[in-house]
């Protein structure tokens, strides 16, 4: 009975308490998004970096370099992806990083956000991300973004290249995060990842991993597919998913790492007379222990440089030769370039462009005629799709120039003309011909040629009449023999042989 009071008692409490949080998030207005379709509307989060954005469509970010921005809002990828994104300087915002010894550093960082805070990135794709940044600052670089805190990011794949060259002392590049605490979930990491250190004149502390260079996560079932070059005086902190796990000094608590696949290699050089030369397959030091660590795959290779004189780097031609293929765009899928050493075989894939249909011819769909306009399409000759439907007008056939022949009214023939000697004349007719016409005679001794088209005989011979309309469609020629009438024969005959006969 006194258990039954007390659990009544409890229930007594609870009912108000759960019915208020009830009513309060039933009150809490749903967050607007804002829907981004464009490059434009992409730039736009600068303007408002606590907003809660949608992705409608892939988004070609290829004419843009882009400025790395700040972020405090919530962008929901919804399955889309980025292509192109090129970086290539740091972001303004500052920050306090700091090593495995506390020590903190103003560090700069660059990414698609240089600084995550508070924020959820959920369900996104960067498809040929290009990060190169050589900085004088303490600086952390990542594709999706250089610094966070308290941030979730779930179901979201980043494939591309990041390379960081360094002068100053704390550093380190992350295929998705450079540094920080928060929460990755089912991501996909395939990057390539070169980090360059100039400062020879101290050790500095490096980091570099496949999802997170230096911080305190959760890591859940991500997969990282990692190429990690790294040239360091000081002290190098690698590792397949997470370059040191350490909490940095940030009040955040230890987390899982679990279920995470992990391929690739790092291949590193350390130059530090105190050599520590952290290369693990998953963390790649651990000064905070994860709560749950288990259930961790790798085929993942150390791949330690002792004799170094030049920057490790994929690619190491002398003279590099490349072949590049395009892969065509499909109706669906983008297409891209893909670079290949002639030598080594070294190869990535840059210039994503969209998706094309291949257009058809226009095909009629109601003819255009005189006093109506028509209705033509195209469609895909690949996959059929309607591409264009437009009404269009009427257009009459491109006229030809044309050979018509030459009559003579009242003669039979359309070849020879004759015509009798001397004053005797034909009128010529070219059929169908429009418009005024110009008569020539190639020998106007043996027959001459009136403007309208009269030709008189002159003398006895051969040549021809041409014609040609003023608009030059109409052109033609005919033969003229012009000859003795059996008249003039006689009378010549005659004339002659009575000159003989005197
Ligand atoms: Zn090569
Ligand atoms: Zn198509």
């Amino acid at each position: 009975m006194k258990k039954l009071l007390s659990l009544l008692l409890v229930f007594l409490f609870l009912l108000p308490a759960g019915g208020a949080a009830l009513a309060e998030s039933a009150e809490t207005p749903a967050k607007d998004f804002v829907e981004i379709s464009d490059l434009d509307g992409l730039l736009a989060i600068a303007d408002d970096p606590d907003g809660n954005y949608l992705l409608t469509a892939d988004i070609d970010m290829a004419s843009v370099i882009w400025q790395p921005i700040p972020f405090r809002g919530t962008l929901d990828g919804a399955g889309h992806t980025l292509y192109n994104l090129k970086i290539e300087s740091v972001g303004a915002e500052t920050r306090v990083t700091r090593d495995g010894n506390l020590i903190p550093y103003d560090t700069v960082f660059a990414g698609l956000f240089s600084v995550m805070e508070e924020a959820t990135v959920i369900d996104l794709k960067l498809v040929g991300a290009e990060l190169s940044v050589e900085s004088e600052e303490h600086c952390f670089v990542g594709l999706l973004a250089g610094y966070m805190y308290r941030c979730s990011i779930q179901g979201c794949s980043v494939q591309g290249r990041a390379r960081l060259i360094n002068h100053a002392v704390q550093s380190g590049i992350g295929g998705i995060v450079g540094y920080g605490a928060g929460d990755f979930g089912y991501c996909r990491a395939d990057v390539e990842l070169i980090f360059e250190d100039r400062n020879l004149e101290s050790r500095c502390e490096q980091f570099m991993g496949g999802i997170l260079a230096c911080g305190l996560v959760n890591i859940e079932d991500c997969i990282v597919h990692i190429q990690g070059y790294d040239s360091c005086h000081g002290y190098v902190h690698n590792g397949g998913l997470v370059g040191m796990y350490y909490y940095c000094g940030m009040d955040v608590h230890s987390q899982s790492v679990r279920r995470n696949e992990i391929y690739g290699q790092i291949s590193f050089f350390e130059d530090n007379p105190n050599r520590r030369a952290y290369c693990e397959p998953t963390l790649g030091e651990e000064m905070s222990v994860p709560g749950n660590y288990y259930s961790n795959e790798s085929e993942f290779e150390r791949n330690e440089v002792f004799t170094y004189d030049k920057v490790l780097l994929p690619e190491q031609c002398e003279e590099p030769e490349y072949r590049i293929t395009l892969v065509s765009p499909t109706c669906e899928e983008w297409g891209y370039a893909v670079h290949e050493c002639k030598t080594c075989g070294y190869s990535w894939a840059d210039s994503y462009f969209p998706p094309q249909h291949t257009p058809g011819e226009w095909e009629i769909v109601t003819p255009a005629d005189e006093t109506h306009e028509g209705v033509r399409e195209k469609h895909c000759t690949l996959c059929g799709e309607l591409l264009t439907r437009e009404n269009y007008a009427y257009e009459p056939p491109e006229p030809q120039a044309t050979e018509i022949p030459v009559t003579v009214r009242g003669a039979d023939t359309t070849e020879t003309l004759g015509v009798v000697f001397r004053g005797s004349a034909q009128a010529m007719h070219a059929q169908d011909a429009t418009g005024p016409l110009t008569w020539t005679s190639d020998d106007p001794a043996i027959a001459s040629v009136d403007p309208d088209g009269t030709i008189h005989g002159l003398r006895h011979g051969e040549t021809t009449v041409r014609y040609e309309s003023e608009d030059g469609l109409f052109h033609g020629v005919c033969r003229v023999s012009v000859y003795y009438s059996f008249w003039q024969w006689f009378l010549i005959v005659f004339c002659f042989g009575w000159l003989w006969y005197v």
